[in-house]
C-alpha cells in the first residue's frame, strides 16, 4: 500500500512526485510515452507575455516558487537543468519600443522589463529597432529532467512503464487499486492523454500542437534567447531551438513539413547567417478553453484527482499547481478557484 499512484511523468507528474517526496509520502508512477510535451518543450520560464507586454497568470508568484524548486531538483538528481538566460524581445518599430516603456511602469512588469534599450550587436541578426530585455528568465532542460527523473524512479522501483489500463482500476471508499498496487489516492497527470480518461475526460482540454526545430548555426554566436516572430534559444555546441508553432486541428506527435516551413520562413526574417536543421520535434500542449490549469478532486470519487491543463507554461505552473493540489488533499487547504475543476462540474453531470 502506498499513499499515491501517479499516472504520467511529464512536468505535472514530476512536480507532484517532488512535493510528495518533500512531504515523505510514498508513491508509484505509471507512465508511457504516448504524450511528448515535456520531452520536446522549449522549457522557457518567462513571466511576461511578449506579444502584448502583459504578465502571464500569477507568473511572479509561480516564478518565485519555481526557481528554488528546480534548484533542489538539480542537487537531488545531480544534473544541470536550469540555464539562466535573458530574453531579448526584438522590436518591430519605434511604436513597439514606446509600448514596452509604458508597460515597464506597470506593477509587476516593472520588476521584469528592463528600461534599457539594447542595440543589436549581433551581425547575424537583423534588428534595426533594438531589443527590450526581460529579466530573471531562463530555460529548464525539460527533456533532461524527464530522462533523469525516470532513471531516479526506476532505480527505486517506483516506475511502471506501461499505458494505464483503465479497466484494471478498482475504487473503494478508502483505496484505489491498479493491478498489484494499492494506494490511498490516484492522481491523473496525463497531459493530453486526459482525452482517453473515463474519469476526467469530461474536462474541456482542447490541446494545441507545437513544433520546434533544432538548428546548428556556428556563425550565430548568440547567448541570449531572442524573441521575434519565433524564439531562438541557445543550447550547447552552436545549436539553437527554434519555435514554436500553434496548431489546433492535428493532435498527433508527428512533425510536419508545413510547420517546418512556417518556422523557417519566420526565422529567416531576422536570422541572416547560414544554418542547418538538425532536428525537428512535436508535442501537444495540454491547453484549456479558459487558459487555466485543471486541478482538483473527481466529482464522485473522492480519492481520484487531476493535475493538468498547464498549457504553454508547464515549467512555471508545475511547482505551483502541484503544491496547491497536495495541500488541498492533505491539509484541506482551499484550491485556487481559478484552477479548481469545480468550475466544470456541470459538464460532468450533463455528459
Ligand atoms: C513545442 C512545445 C514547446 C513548449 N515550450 C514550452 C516552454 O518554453 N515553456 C513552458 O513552460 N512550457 C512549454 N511547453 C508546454 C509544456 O510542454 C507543457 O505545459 C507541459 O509539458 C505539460 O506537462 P504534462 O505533464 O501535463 O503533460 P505531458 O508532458 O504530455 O506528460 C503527460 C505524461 O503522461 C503520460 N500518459 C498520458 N496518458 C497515459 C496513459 N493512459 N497511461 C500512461 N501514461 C500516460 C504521457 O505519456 C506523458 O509521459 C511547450 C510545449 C510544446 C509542445
Amino acid at each position: 500500500m502506498v499513499d499515491y499512484l501517479v499516472v504520467g511523468l511529464g512536468l505535472a507528474g514530476i512536480t507532484f512526485c517532488e512535493v510528495l517526496e518533500e512531504n515523505r509520502k510514498t508513491f508509484k508512477v505509471i507512465s508511457d510515452d504516448s504524450q511528448q510535451a515535456s520531452q520536446v518543450a522549449g522549457g522557457l520560464y518567462n513571466p511576461v507575455i511578449l506579444k502584448r507586454f502583459t504578465m502571464a497568470w500569477k507568473a511572479k508568484q509561480q516564478l518565485l516558487d519555481a526557481k528554488p524548486f528546480y534548484q533542489n531538483l538539480e542537487k537531488k538528481l545531480g544534473v544541470i537543468i536550469d540555464n539562466e538566460l535573458p530574453v531579448l524581445r526584438k522590436f518591430a518599430s519605434i511604436e513597439e519600443q514606446n509600448l514596452w516603456f509604458e508597460a515597464s511602469d506597470r506593477p509587476d512588469l516593472d520588476y521584469f522589463l528592463s528600461t534599457k534599450l539594447h542595440p543589436n550587436k549581433n551581425p547575424a541578426i537583423d534588428a534595426p529597432h533594438c531589443f527590450g530585455e526581460v529579466k530573471y528568465t531562463g530555460r529548464i532542460d525539460t527533456a533532461a529532467l524527464v530522462r533523469s527523473y525516470s532513471s531516479y524512479l526506476k532505480n527505486r522501483d517506483l516506475l511502471l512503464e506501461e499505458s494505464l489500463d483503465f479497466d484494471a482500476i478498482s475504487i473503494t471508499n478508502e483505496t484505489v487499486s491498479y493491478k498489484n498496487e494499492t494506494a490511498k489516492n490516484l492522481v491523473f497527470a496525463c497531459g493530453f492523454g486526459l482525452k482517453q480518461d473515463p474519469y476526467f475526460g469530461y474536462l474541456p482540454l482542447n490541446g494545441t500542437k507545437g513544433e520546434l526545430l533544432v538548428i546548428h548555426a556556428p556563425e550565430y554566436r548568440e547567448n541570449n534567447v531572442i524573441k521575434s516572430s519565433v524564439f531562438t534559444i541557445p543550447m550547447e555546441n552552436d545549436r539553437y531551438l527554434v519555435g514554436a508553432t500553434y496548431k489546433w486541428k492535428d493532435k498527433t506527435n508527428l512533425p510536419t513539413e508545413e510547420s517546418k516551413n512556417e518556422l523557417l520562413e519566420k526565422l529567416t526574417t531576422f536570422l541572416k547567417c547560414d544554418f542547418e536543421v538538425v532536428d525537428h520535434v512535436a508535442g501537444i500542449r495540454p491547453t484549456v478553453v479558459d487558459r487555466r490549469p485543471l486541478v482538483g478532486r473527481h466529482p464522485e470519487h473522492k480519492n481520484l484527482y487531476v493535475l493538468n491543463g498547464f498549457g504553454s507554461r508547464g515549467v512555471m505552473i508545475g511547482p505551483y499547481a502541484s503544491k496547491q493540489l497536495f495541500d488541498y488533499i492533505e491539509k484541506e487547504s482551499e484550491l485556487d478557484p481559478e484552477m479548481d475543476i469545480q468550475r466544470f462540474t456541470k459538464k460532468y453531470y450533463s455528459k
